[in-house]
């Protein structure tokens, strides 16, 4: 029974254990996956933060500083061409403007020192191209008033001719002619476009001045002073340091210099516009990039994800796989081996192993057994007398039956001895019911130690009254047997002084003897061995005798 008893459930098998790691398991695979669709959906916020927040601005930017660049692009053409002082100042103030308008998308956009350097060159030099178109402009129009005032000088000269008598008139009309053809020449000033062209238009002058000189010969004296003076102020207007050649030649010059300044201008403002094309070109290639890296890097997280999954799922059937085989087919097993047992059956298949089942199906065995050995002890109880530990009367019927059909089978002889204890209630009124229980105890001792075969068996009938069964007992044997207890008592001498018969406690024996057991029966027997029993008590007690046939 010892091996039967329940066991501790050793730990590192148990079911509790693996149900634990399972759901441990599936849980760290859940938070792992977790874990990375998380991280997934960071990568893609950061894209979109990125794309919102620097290339998206960036390319709204980068098409301000174009619409800006095209527009400055414009005015400084504009301004390289201006008619006047008051056009120029205008588009010059627009430029300002547009300056600053790109100086505050340049600081937004942060690109770099580069950038900002190249806008301060830029102001530099559109600062000089204006400064040079206003000397140029101004220059314009000291040429123009220079040309002007040799018109008029001509105006005023051919006026006075006109008022001259005729033959002076006359005298005049070559120096007049000369004059003339001068102030045509200083005309062609403003048509010459080269230096060139002006030095050689001068060397014409010189030379026209020449003949002008030789025609003022011919004029009178009083007259020649007013015309020398004509012609020095032309000279003076003509090639003096302010006189229209020479500022024509510096227009000249300076509007060579403004011309190279609006190219170099034109050409800054053009790198300017490429440096932003390139600046948004790289912006736009590192979100692209970015997009491309992140959409590899999402494919590549969905596989891991679709496979992280496929593990959980073949995880969780391998664990239900696991759970239906060391779990549920076993409490079935188990609850088969349940009801076999309240069947009385024996179980086909024990369960074997170290878990918590293992332990119920062991602590139930357990359970079992011990049900079944207090069935045992039970049935023992119902056959046992509790005062004397002998058989009791409902074991001597079974008993005898046996005993019976066995004598029949056997043709053996059988007898039967009803024994009663002698003058029992005097006893117990004398010594009281406790000692008469005590007593009987004896008795019973007694009696198992007279009838000691082990086919024979004593049981108590009731009472103080007493039944042997003695399969093969003949006639001969009975009486051997009941003067041997008659003995017993004798020797044991409990004292009895109530005992009518004797002083000692003694017993009477009515015995029933067959020698063919075909022919008797439990009633008739048990009757016989009772009317033998009256029979010895009537002789005196303390002896035995024979039932008649
Ligand atoms: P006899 O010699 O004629 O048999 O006289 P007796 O007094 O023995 O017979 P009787 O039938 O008148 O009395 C039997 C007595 O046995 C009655 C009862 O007090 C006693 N007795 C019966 N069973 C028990 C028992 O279990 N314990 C005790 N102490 N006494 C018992
Ligand atoms: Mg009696
Ligand atoms: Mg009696």
């Amino acid at each position: 029974m010892n091996s039967l008893k329940p066991t501790p459930v050793r730990r590192r098998y148990s079911i509790t254990m693996m149900l634990s790691l399972t759901s441990l398991l599936v849980l760290l695979l859940f938070i792992a996956m977790a874990v990375l669709v998380q991280n997934r959906l960071g990568s893609f916020q950061n894209l979109l933060q990125n794309i919102t927040g620097s290339a998206i601005p960036a390319v709204v930017q980068s098409s301000k500083v174009y619409s800006q660049i095209n527009q400055l692009l414009y005015l400084t053409e504009a301004l390289s061409r201006s008619p006047s002082q008051a056009v120029r100042h205008n588009l010059y103030q627009d430029i300002q403007l547009n300056l600053q308008g790109l100086q505050s998308l340049t600081k937004e956009w942060q690109t770099g020192f580069y950038q900002n350097a190249q806008l301060v060159a830029l102001t530099e030099e559109i600062d000089n191209l204006n400064q040079l178109m206003s000397e140029r402009l101004e220059l314009q129009s000291k040429v123009q008033s220079s040309q002007q005032q040799i018109y008029q000088l001509y105006e005023q000269v051919q006026l006075y001719t006109s008022k001259l008598a005729l033959a002076d008139e006359e005298r005049h009309s070559q120096w007049l002619l000369e004059f003339a053809a001068v102030v045509t020449l200083s005309g062609k000033a403003s048509d010459s476009n080269r230096v060139m062209q002006l030095r050689q238009l001068k060397q014409q002058i010189e030379q026209q001045m020449l003949r002008l000189r030789q025609a003022r010969a011919v004029l009178p004296a009083n007259q020649l002073e007013l015309a020398e003076q004509s012609d020095l102020q032309l000279r003076s207007l003509l090639l003096e340091s302010e006189g229209l050649l020479p500022l024509r030649e510096q227009q000249l010059a300076i509007g060579g210099r403004a011309t190279g300044r609006g190219n170099f201008v034109r050409n800054l403002v053009l790198d300017y516009a490429r440096l932003a094309e390139n600046s948004a070109y790289d912006i736009s290639g590192t979100v692209l990039a970015d997009a491309a890296q992140i959409q590899q890097q999402l494919q590549q997280d969905n596989r891991q994800i679709l496979s992280g999954a496929l593990l959980v799922i073949v995880f969780l059937l391998v664990a239900i796989a696991l759970i239906h085989r060391r779990v549920v087919r076993r409490l079935e097993q188990l609850n088969h081996n349940v009801l076999l047992q309240v069947q009385g059956k024996a179980a086909a298949h024990q369960i074997e192993g170290h878990d918590e089942i293992a332990a119920i199906a062991r602590s139930f065995a357990y359970f079992a057994s011990t049900v079944a050995a207090q069935q045992q002890e039970l049935q023992q109880l119902s056959y046992t007398d509790s005062l004397t530990g002998l058989a009791n009367r409902r074991a001597f019927e079974q008993q005898f039956h046996q005993a019976l059909v066995q004598a029949q089978r056997q043709q053996w002889p059988l007898t039967l001895l009803m024994i009663d204890v002698d003058c029992f209630k005097a006893y117990n009124d004398h010594y009281g019911h406790k000692a008469g229980d005590d007593t009987l105890v004896r008795v019973a001792a007694l009696l198992q130690q007279g009838i000691n075969r082990g086919s024979d068996l004593v049981a108590r009938y009731g009472g103080e009254e007493f039944i042997a069964i003695l399969p093969d007992t003949n006639a001969a044997g009975a009486s051997a047997i009941a003067s041997q207890l008659l003995l017993l008592f004798r020797q044991a001498a409990l004292p009895h002084q109530f005992n009518q018969a004797t002083d000692h406690v003694s017993i009477s024996i009515g015995i029933c003897c067959v020698d063919e057991a075909s022919k008797a029966d439990y009633d008739s027997m048990l009757r016989r061995a009772d009317n033998a029993l009256y029979q010895a008590k009537a002789n005196g007690r303390n002896g035995f005798a024979f039932s008649e046939h």
